[in-house]
């Protein structure tokens, strides 16, 4: 590992909880409900994030536990018993039902494992009932697929088929062009964890192997491991670089030359390049300084340094796996600053001291910055975009291209104005 200055915070934290994902992974399985167990903050977190993200009727639900609930656990157990009942006999489509548990501290004491152990056996053969926790306490926003992945391994059939299993939920096309490029390698056996379909599940064993789309799942990636599964370690598939070096962590563990690799990307990475000059020239030495939130901010701060040629100030990561991110680390530049954890008002002193160009950070950050004239991103926007691939690279470095473009554009008229 190259001489990066690593630093841990704790403290006051600003960040979404788990329940977000459930937002891209009812889209990703559509035949699976995400049934919260919270109050109603988590009904209003989880309605707001949908709202404005989709427009299909949604495939989660609340079950929410009224004053009279907390009072005692009988009637908490007895209110999700009646939700669930209703729910699957108005909904017979549902094949999967995640129970996902939440912060009030009477949702805490609910055993969510043994209420999904009961349920699966009164709705046996008809519905799976699977449980994890979403709560703002234990996870930020991306953990919660961490977290569902987690709870269907246990599901999954074992197998000694070899096979390449893509792991984390990418948008749907993407997904497509990179089985492609696989195809066209000569690796023809590629499954994607989670599926389309949560009843579609990929057999796994000591022949698949697994290769992260996402760096935020380190529970899912230790139990894969359990099950046998081989473990490609590689830079995540953002920008030319971390993509390139990614397909080839694909292509060594199946024995394909590099050189076959290269040969086929060389098109893509070429036009890829050419389409980042217009971008990099808006972003080249600009101050980027990167909160906690997604997990995603080193192998972003990777690709925005290295093909964008910003300036790193700092780079927050809510948690650090180091074994995972070693080879995302390895290409960041001498003396990279990485803060594991949180303490938002020392953060947010450190923001005001630098003067950064951009700061990418939760939604929660973004207006009060933004009101102190320090120009922001929302870091949820990562996981809501296509932005894997070598194709995809300067749509990605056009979500921080375009904030900077559009607040010169208005300085540039303010200033104008002012002067007649
Ligand atoms: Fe619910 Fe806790 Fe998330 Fe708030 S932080 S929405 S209470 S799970």
């Amino acid at each position: 590992m190259n001489k990066i200055k690593f630093n841990k915070e704790s403290g006051p934290r600003e960040v979404f909880c788990g329940l977000t994902s459930i937002v891209w992974l009812h889209r990703r399985m559509p035949d699976a409900f995400f049934l919260v167990v919270g109050s109603r903050t988590c009904a209003h977190l989880i309605q707001s994030a949908a709202g404005v993200m989709i427009f299909a009727e949604p495939r989660f639900g609340t079950a929410i536990l009224e004053e009279k609930d907390l009072a005692g656990l009988a009637d908490a157990h007895e209110e999700l018993d009646k939700v669930v009942n209703d729910l699957i006999a108005r909904r017979p489509e549902i094949k999967t039902l995640f129970l996902v548990g939440s912060c009030p501290s009477e949702v805490i004491k609910l055993d969510l494992a043994t209420v999904a152990e009961k349920l699966n056996k009164r709705f046996l053969g008809q519905v799976r009932f699977l449980n994890y926790s979403g709560s703002g306490i234990e996870t930020t926003f991306t953990q919660g697929e961490d977290g569902a992945l987690k709870a269907l391994i246990p599901l999954m059939e074992s197998t000694e088929e070899e096979k390449l299993l893509l792991v984390g939920t990418i948008a749907n096309n993407v997904e497509d062009r990179f089985k492609k490029i696989f195809n066209n390698l000569g690796i023809k056996n590629i499954e994607s964890f989670p599926p389309r379909q949560s009843t579609d599940l990929p057999k796994i064993g000591c022949n698949t192997k697994v290769l992260l789309t996402q760096p935020y799942l380190s529970d899912t990636l230790r139990d894969l491991q359990h099950r046998g599964c081989e473990i490609l370690y590689a830079p995540f598939p953002l920008g030319v670089e971390g993509s390139t070096k990614w397909l080839l962590a694909a292509a060594n563990a199946f024995k394909i030359p590099d050189l076959k690799v290269h040969e086929i990307i060389a098109p893509l990475a070429n036009r890829a390049r050419q389409a980042l000059e217009s971008h990099k020239n808006v972003l080249k030495g600009k101050k980027l300084f990167l909160l906690p939130e997604s997990q995603l901010e080193i192998s972003l701060a990777r690709f925005l340094h290295n093909e964008c040629e910003m300036d790193l100030i700092e780079v927050g990561t809510p948690y650090l796996n180091k074994e995972l991110m070693e080879e995302e680390i390895n290409l960041l530049p001498e003396n990279t600053k990485i803060v594991e954890g949180q303490h938002v008002e020392k953060q947010l002193d450190r923001v005001r001291e630098s003067q950064p160009d951009l700061v990418v950070c939760g939604m929660g950050l973004a207006n009060p910055l933004e009101a102190e004239g320090i120009h922001t991103k929302w870091s949820i926007e990562m996981v809501f975009s296509p932005i894997h691939g070598i194709d995809q690279a300067a749509d990605l470095a056009g979500l921080f291209s375009k904030p900077l473009k559009r607040n010169h554009i208005l300085t540039t008229k303010t200033l104008a104005t002012n002067k007649y």
